[in-house]
């Protein structure tokens, strides 16, 4: 292909694109397929060049104070002991290590929730209709694009039935453009190119074909891309608050190094010595990770929500996930199973001729496709066609062969309707189906004995009182017309004066796990709401069968809604459990008034029109399954699974994923605390510092990393739905929750010291070592205090195994360096006597046993109060 040519498809003819490609209608061979993949590498926007291992390694010292600690460690090699300045820079490059290796595997796991989201499509290859990865579409791939889908390539198009794109992602331009397939003459800007179709760009309606005519970067998108290559992952607001709070401490805490290195400068220590120690004093206690750590349980949570069928596509969701109260959920497939089966029909006029109109027109007027005597398609269609198979078991495709399809109307949630005009026999026929009440009102004529009759009143009636009976019985109902016409094409305003043929009723039972999941959410203080577009009383029967429409709550319809001024809605939301009949503009407005009295809500959506209200939600959720693709980029949450009672599962998972994270942070800040206050009182009692700097790092490096990320782990607990939502503007940093890490952080501290003052008996020596191994050891045992707020007994001790291995690990480093003698001298520890050792075991355990005591008495009150209650 020449350069520049590219761009001038649009002036060619449909013949001429296909030639200049190499392709036709029927797509690409295997060979072509290659050749090009080849050629022109993948459909995939360049991504920002993702850092090297070595230079996330370096810029783990990018800190001031690891530099400085760095430089102070290197000229004391010439002035003092060489040898634990050498432990001082092994220990700064192990923590590096670890930092770069959580880096990464934060990274890895964000790339590997980016692929399970990332976008399938359609082409026509050999001949045939395939689902390929949008990855490895070719230049000269012929796409077929669907109301739903965003377009995965450049394409010039080759076919259009009422074929409309949004390209407000390239234009800017919010109304849809209508598509056609002539070629243009002249140079034209790309947003009047409409026979073109742009990668990104969305399907708002019909159907169309295209021959892709660019791919990757190599694209309109593509060339945007390359000008925003710069944007920079955002932080959520879980950490820019940690951020700003973790540089508040960083300061205090600097001040108080400060002071120390001033005392013991003053009391004659070492000048170097002192800086070495003020500076590893401050490394230790600055929690440098606490943004790190909730990027990592972001990470861990939402791989494992994704087994669990759940997608998050941002950490940010993440976050707000916990404080869902409100579920707006679609009725077909998320509350019930999606597998329609007809049960029942209902005729309009008489004769075997009317059965026969049914269940050709149930037939013809559909979109799903048999494929191997499998049939594929919208569940509400297929179940048409297996009703058709089931009563005729003739030839499909025959069949359908026989009335070819001219022109068709495509089904929406707005009107309700699709419509197709069939050649049956001589004569050119619109068949319609769609919802009773919308077909209804414009009917006519009635099919009776293969005739056309004026319709009565008795007629309507009749129909009505048989789909409320059908309704009641929570059976979704579909209404069939006909309607002559003398023309070729189709347009909106020929759904008028139908021809009414009969009734469908089909069943959809509730998914057996929604009793349940609903049941949950109501003990969680979330409320489920259905949102439909089916009938009111069907909707009404399934969403009292799931336990959604409870006594003092009421279902409306659409048209009710309308009739609502906003204040009167303000008061009357929390009754309304079910919206029956409604566009997608009513979810935007629903979605607003719960958010308007302070509700997080989520809000499922599968089709194009749900976009808006899906982005307007706090979590929107897309089905994986029968989902658009407008609806999952539309989305902040997808279920591979579609199902309801996936979602309150997500919900679960949100809140533990915050609870974790904020044990995590307690865990970190109270032992933080616990050796800053010790050093600060032995430096005000002006007795010798505690600790080597040595110490400080040897304990940074053990208790920070492994033991944070093992309560990161901890996997939710059955209480975790029995409260209300968190509220979203609930500081994480609270009142209640500083001082409990104060007092906790002062327990250790106080039991620290205690080990310190029995050393001071026999040397400076052995008390810092005293010390150091009781303030270690307490921190390591602190984990499992810091697992929740249960005590210990009540949440097993096996139930989180990551916990006890980062214990086990963190022990048995600690008792090397406490008792192998080359690392005793290298971390400047010295002997114990058997007394002293089971002094600093007996003081390191005993603030953890006073916490957990606490607990237990805590549990056995509030046991008491619940029985007698
Ligand atoms: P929901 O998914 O909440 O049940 P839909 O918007 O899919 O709501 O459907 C609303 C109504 O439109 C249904 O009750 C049915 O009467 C009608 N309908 C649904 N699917 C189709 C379709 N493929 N063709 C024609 N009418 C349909
Ligand atoms: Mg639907």
């Amino acid at each position: 292909m020449k350069i520049g040519v590219r761009d001038m498809f649009y002036k060619m003819s449909t013949e001429e694109t296909l030639e200049q490609l190499n392709s036709s209608k029927e797509g690409l061979n295997e060979e072509q397929i290659k050749a090009n993949e080849e050629k022109y590498g993948l459909n995939q926007l360049a991504e920002e060049r993702r850092q090297g291992v070595l230079s996330v390694f370096f810029s783990q010292f990018k800190d001031l104070l690891v530099l400085i600690l760095l430089v102070a460690a290197a000229v004391s090699i010439f002035t003092g002991d060489l040898e634990s300045t050498l432990v001082i820079l092994v220990v700064i490059v192990l923590n590096a290590v670890l930092g770069t290796a959580q880096h990464f595997k934060a990274e890895m796991s964000l790339n590997s929730l980016k692929k399970l989201s990332s976008p399938l499509a359609k082409v026509m290859r050999g001949g045939h209709r395939r689902g390929i990865e949008a990855a490895h579409i070719v230049v000269g791939d012929i796409l077929v694009l669907e109301a739903g889908d965003v377009v995965p390539a450049d394409g010039r198009l080759l076919e259009s039935y009422s074929l409309q794109v949004n390209e407000s992602s390239l234009t800017g331009e919010t109304e849809s453009v209508s598509k056609i397939t002539d070629a243009i003459e002249g140079n034209v800007v790309l947003g009047d190119q409409d026979n073109m179709v742009f990668s990104g760009t969305q399907v708002t309606y019909g159907r169309g074909l295209a021959v892709v005519t660019g791919i990757g970067m190599n694209t309109e998108l593509g060339k945007i891309a390359q000008l925003m290559n710069e944007t920079k992952e955002r932080k959520t607001p879980l950490q820019v608050s940690l951020d700003a709070f973790g540089k508040k401490l960083s300061f205090i805490i600097l001040i108080i190094c400060a002071g120390i290195l001033g005392l013991c400068i003053y009391r004659g220590m070492d000048l170097l010595d002192s800086l070495m120690f003020a500076v590893a004093l401050a490394v230790a206690a600055i929690p440098e990770a606490l943004s790190s750590i909730v990027t990592i349980s972001l990470a861990l949570g939402t791989s494992k929500m994704a087994k669990e069928n759940a997608i998050m596509k941002n950490l940010k969701a993440v976050e707000s996930l916990g404080c869902v109260s409100i579920i707006c959920s679609d009725k077909t497939g998320t509350l019930t199973r999606n597998k329609m089966t007809v049960r029942d029909l209902f005729l309009a006029g008489k004769g075997e001729d009317s059965k026969e109109r049914l269940l050709l027109s149930a037939l013809l007027c559909n979109d799903s496709s048999v494929t191997d005597g499998k049939v594929l398609g919208d569940p509400t269609e297929t179940a048409l066609v297996e009703y058709y198979l089931k009563e005729h078991g003739e030839n499909y495709a025959q069949l359908c062969s026989r009335y070819p399809r001219i022109a068709e109307l495509p089904f929406d949630s707005d009107r309700k309707l699709m419509s197709t005009l069939q050649q049956i026999g001589g004569e050119l026929v619109m068949l319609t189906k769609g919802a009773v009440d919308a077909m209804l009102h414009q009917a006519s004529f009635i099919y009776s004995n293969g005739q056309e009759r004026p319709i009565t009143q008795e007629d309507i009636q009749l129909a009505q009182e048989q789909n409320h009976a059908y309704s009641e019985k929570g059976l979704r109902v579909l209404a069939f017309a006909q309607k002559k016409l003398n023309k070729e094409t189709l347009e909106l305003g020929d759904e008028t004066d139908f021809t009414f043929i009969g009734l469908m009723a089909m069943q959809d039972p509730p998914r057996e796990e929604s009793k349940a999941a609903v049941a949950d959410c109501l003990t969680a203080g979330i409320m489920p709401v259905m949102i439909t577009g089916d009938h009111k009383v069907t909707a009404s029967a399934i969403a009292e069968e799931v336990g959604i429409l409870r006594p003092g709550q009421r279902a409306v319809t659409g048209m009710e809604l309308d009739e609502i001024s906003d204040q009167q809605l303000d008061k009357d939301i929390a009754e309304i459990a079910v919206y029956a009949r409604v566009t997608p503009a009513h979810k935007i407005r629903i979605v607003d008034a719960w958010q308007k009295k302070g509700h997080i809500v989520a809000m499922t959506g599968d089709g194009v029109n749900d976009a808006p209200a899906l982005k307007k939600a706090d979590i929107g959720v897309a089905m994986g399954i029968t989902g658009t693709d407008v609806s999952k980029d539309a989305a902040s949450m997808i279920l591979t699974d579609d199902n309801f009672a996936t979602i309150v599962k997500a919900i679960a998972n949100g809140r533990n994923i915050y609870s974790n994270i904020k044990n995590s942070i307690k865990f970190l800040l109270s032992g933080n605390t616990s050796g800053i206050l010790a050093v600060v009182y032995t430096s005000l009692m002006a007795l010798p510092i505690p600790f080597m700097a040595v110490h400080l790092l040897f304990i940074n490096l053990i208790t920070d990393s492994l033991p944070a990320i093992a309560i990161s782990m901890e996997k939710p607990k059955a209480d975790l739905l029995q409260e209300p939502p968190r509220r979203s503007d609930e500081p994480i940093l609270t009142k209640n929750f500083l001082t409990e890490i104060g007092i906790q952080g002062l327990l250790i501290a106080a039991f620290t010291l205690a080990a310190y003052y029995q050393g001071l008996t026999i040397s400076t020596a052995t008390a810092s070592t005293m010390a150091f191994a009781t303030l270690c050891f307490a921190r390591l045992w602190h984990g499992f205090n810091s697992r929740g707020k249960q005590s210990i007994f009540k949440m097993g001790l096996l139930t989180n195994v990551y916990s006890l291995g980062a214990f086990a690990l963190g022990t048995l480093l600690l008792f090397a360096v406490l008792l192998i003698d080359p690392l005793q001298s290298l971390f400047q520890t010295v002997d114990l006597s058997q007394g002293n050792l089971t002094y600093v075991v007996g003081c390191a355990l005993a603030p953890t046993v006073l916490i957990q005591l606490s607990r237990v008495i805590r549990e056995l009150t509030q046991r008491k109060t619940n029985e007698v209650k």
